[in-house]
């Protein structure tokens, strides 16, 4: 079969199947070959991956992962889209399509039967409405993942990204960049997409670290430290600890614990870097 990716056939197929595009499942198909080029690249697929796909659509990025992993699971929310997939999958026997919600998916049980446990590479065009809980999903549970490749929201992509000190950066950064290291593969302007987003988009890759970036005593109080600095992002970092209903700690722990770490009493949350945050952590964690 011809491929999906182009305008001409993407519209045929979804007119021959009288298929109406659903915006709560953030359905925005890709047209443009140079863009999935470019996706499965940056993924690095070869023919010993095995590769879980989220939100396949019509199969236009599938055709591609097919060709050049050596098995695809394909997981696809929209009942709608799954005889479409069959018949645009149909010469491809390497591929295997489940209709479920991703969130609701056993993805361990799924690596451990398709691919005997070992680490599986995640690509897909992400429905940009839950883009955070699949990612990070993926990145806290213990599944064995090496590598997220995914087209998401450009906003989102830059502050995956984002170091400190820049607008960019904040819980997302630091969340992401503990469990793997970002790179923007490339930005996706709306045209490369029918129906159009009213977003710009782009692709990046996270390679799972093999240990998190930095070690710390308590994950959890880390995180809850890092959530209370950037939800009150105008205040002083001790101001924001303070004021959080998730945190206990008293003006002057939180002021012993600054000046234990070398900080100033008035220094930013959005100034520190993770292994600030996690000597913060430590600091007043005991
Ligand atoms: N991969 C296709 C492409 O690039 O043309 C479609 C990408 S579209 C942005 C997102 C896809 O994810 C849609 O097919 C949508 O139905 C599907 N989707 C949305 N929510 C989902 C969920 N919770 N679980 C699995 N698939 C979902």
């Amino acid at each position: 079969m011809e491929k999906l990716a182009n305008p001409q056939k993407t519209i045929e197929m979804i007119q021959k199947n009288h298929f109406n595009f659903q915006k709560r499942y953030g359905q925005n198909f890709l047209i443009d070959a140079h863009v999935l080029e470019k996706i499965i690249a940056a993924a690095g697929i070869t023919k010993k991956d095995f590769v879980l796909e989220i939100g396949p659509g019509i199969g236009t990025m599938t055709q591609y992962l097919a060709e050049a992993a050596r098995e695809v699971t394909a997981v696809e929310i929209d009942r709608n889209l799954i005889p479409i997939l069959e018949e645009t999958l149909a010469e491809y026997g390497n591929v295997t399509v489940i209709h479920q919600d991703i969130l609701k998916v056993d993805i361990a049980a799924l690596v451990k039967e398709k691919n005997g446990g070992q680490p599986i590479k995640v690509v897909g065009n992400l429905p940009y409405y839950i883009t955070t809980p699949i990612v990070m999903g993926l990145l806290e549970s213990a599944v064995p993942v090496e590598s997220i490749t995914v087209m998401v929201q450009k906003e989102v992509a830059l502050r995956m990204q984002a170091g400190p000190g820049t607008r960019d950066y904040g819980a997302l950064s630091l969340a992401v960049q503990y469990y793997a290291e970002p790179y923007l593969a490339a930005n996706v302007p709306p045209n490369c997409f029918i129906p159009r987003p009213g977003v710009g988009s782009a692709v990046i890759r996270l390679t799972r670290r093999q240990e998190p970036a930095v070690t710390v005593r308590d994950e959890k109080l880390m995180f809850s430290l890092i959530r209370a600095s950037f939800g009150q992002r105008r205040k002083t970092l001790a101001n924001g600890l303070k004021n959080s209903p998730e945190l206990h700690f008293s003006k002057e722990q939180i002021a012993a614990a600054l000046a234990g770490i070398g900080l100033a009493g008035n220094v930013r949350g959005e100034t520190l870097t993770l292994s600030q945050f996690a000597a913060l952590s430590d600091a007043l964690g005991g």
